[in-house]
């Protein structure tokens, strides 16, 4: 592990399993184009090498909450490729938006007379998305002023300053894809589409697929699918079905060098609180990340809870090329509190590991799926959360290296 001294800890995010994991999505939605969704940084694995990746696996539209994000993903990747930005306040920078080539969802009356206004300033036509709350109950067109806005839209169209591209919306209960709501959103979705169409909208997509609707729900597919977390090779449907099952490797491996191991006696107590007491004499390792890094709190062990999980022993030292001496390989739990830059294990009386020896949080390579290494769904059980959650906020204080070759040709 090529880490700086500086930084005990990494997250190698494989950028080949990005690129992958978007032809697999491409695969399961052949009617629809793919807009890898890379917002929040790339939910934690990093926007620009992610984006460029996404493109290199065939995505033709790439999508972001926020209008800074779209205008960073422009940067990166350049003209050419959609991008569409959907949540923003009022008095938002809609020119640059427009100036730059990005589509703009819009989910009230007001952003719709903001975008002309940018447009006009930009001197050029803006896109725009109508986004419709078909049942979500967030943000989004309620069905019932939809005509209102539709009224709006064909007048600003008439005048040059916009065109209506796109129709969209978001499910409620996407990883429920039996739950009754489903369809009845579905329903309202081509309803609104039908609404649009007929007040002189040729709408160019349709989409309203995240990657639980893409994976598990064809119908939802329409001409466009928005999946996010499956870019990254984690299951939006655990209940369902593991990443495999869909075609999907995670990209992001956490690991992390022991700070200190040391030797203590039993009775000892074990991080603040002492949720944890040794029961024999044994060895503790510290890991250098903390809930300072995104390691949740929840995720403390001892008496608190299970603990996050963390692979231990054998030469796992690389993801690219794992090394041998797996023999000492084994699992354990974080013992007690999280702490802000730390986590302790207790690696039991005979534990060969020394300071410096690398742990793997969570892993996604096959040598060490091999070894046995935990993933973020196992870290999201163990926190109580989903494993969006656990990559999403890991934090900037840990450094991202990239492996892999996609989307670097361009770089
Ligand atoms: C975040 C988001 C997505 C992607 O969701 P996943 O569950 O990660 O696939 C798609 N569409 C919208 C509007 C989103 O906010």
């Amino acid at each position: 592990m090529s880490t700086a001294p500086d930084h005990p800890a990494r997250a190698v995010v494989d950028l080949d399993a990005i690129r992958d994991n978007v032809r697999a999505l491409r695969a399961t939605a052949p009617t629809a184009q793919v807009m890898a969704v890379v917002k929040a940084d790339a939910y934690g694995h990093g926007l620009f090498p992610v984006a460029r990746a996404a493109l290199a696996g065939g995505a033709t539209w790439l999508g972001v909450a926020h209008g800074a994000e779209a205008l960073a993903v422009r940067a990166a990747v350049g003209p050419g490729h959609r991008i569409l930005t959907w949540l923003y306040a009022p008095g938002a920078s809609f020119a640059d938006l427009v100036r730059n080539d990005v589509d703009v969802a819009v989910a009230a009356a007001w952003a719709l007379d903001e975008v002309a206004d940018g447009a006009r300033a930009a001197g050029r036509t803006a896109r725009v998305h109508l986004k419709v709350d078909t049942g979500l109950g967030r943000n989004g067109i309620m069905p019932e002023d939809l005509p209102a806005v539709l009224d709006r839209a064909a007048a600003l169209q008439a005048e040059g300053a916009l065109a209506v591209v796109g129709l969209m919306s978001h499910f409620a209960l996407a990883d429920e894809p039996d739950d009754p709501s489903v369809k009845m959103q579905t329903h309202v979705f081509e309803d609104a589409v039908r609404t649009a169409e007929a007040a002189g909208m040729p709408i160019e997509v349709r989409h309203i697929a995240n990657s639980a609707a893409t994976l598990t729900n064809p119908s939802a597919h329409y001409d466009l699918v928005r999946p996010g977390i499956a870019v990254y090779g984690l299951s939006p449907v655990p209940h369902l079905g593991a990443p495999g099952d869909y075609g999907l490797r995670p990209a992001m491996t956490l690991e992390a060098r022991l700070a200190t191991v040391k030797r203590v006696p039993a009775g000892h107590g074990v991080s603040y609180g002492h949720f944890y007491t040794t029961t024999q004499d044994t060895v503790l390792g510290v890991i250098p990340l903390g809930y300072g890094d995104g390691i949740p709190r929840h995720a403390s062990g001892g008496s608190l809870g299970p603990g996050g999980p963390v692979l231990v022993g054998g030469a796992v030292d690389d993801v690219a090329a794992p090394g041998t001496g797996l023999g000492t390989a084994r699992v354990l739990r974080i013992a007690g509190r999280v702490c802000m830059d730390q986590v302790i294990l207790d690696l039991g009386p005979y534990a060969p590991e020394q300071a410096g020896d690398v742990v793997t949080l969570f892993g996604a390579s096959d040598g060490l799926a091999r070894a046995g290494a935990p993933n973020a769904e196992d870290w999201a059980q163990a926190a109580g959360t989903i494993s969006y959650e656990i990559v999403t906020r890991l934090g900037a204080r840990v450094p991202r290296v990239y492996a892999g070759t996609a989307g670097r040709e361009t770089a």
